[in-house]
């Protein structure tokens, strides 16, 4: 090989892995700047949509039901429950019912049933 094949195949060596480094470096740029977008974009509807009612669109406060911390609004009466929280109503309703029906079977036969285990 002659020293100007040497030198084009050096610099053909060497263009391709600059090539190749700043195309990775303009993908991670890229990968950054999307991931900014999308963590700005996010952000914003959470501003403009934390605590407002999916339905009406009115503001939602927090109000206690069955111990448990519930989003209501009081411009449509609609209620929204964070994951989990419909599960620790039922349970907590559950557990009412059973002593509500307890009580009314104590009351109706004089303490006469027994209390059922759980
Ligand atoms: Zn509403």
């Amino acid at each position: 090989m002659t020293v100007k094949a040497n030198e084009n195949e050096w610099f053909k060596k060497h263009e391709i892995l600059l090539i190749t480094t700043a195309r990775r470096a303009r993908e991670r740029k890229e990968k950054e700047t999307r991931a900014k977008v999308e963590a700005d974009e996010a952000k914003k509807l959470r501003e403009l949509h934390w605590m407002h009612c999916p339905k009406c669109g009115h503001t939602m406060e927090t109000v206690e039901k069955y111990d448990v911390k519930i989003d209501f609004c009081r411009a449509c009466e609609g209620i929204f429950l964070d994951r989990g929280e419909l599960e620790q109503i039922l349970i907590a309703q559950d557990s009412a019912r059973k002593s509500l029906f307890r009580s009314i079977a104590h009351a109706l036969t004089g303490g006469k049933i027994s209390k059922p285990d759980d």
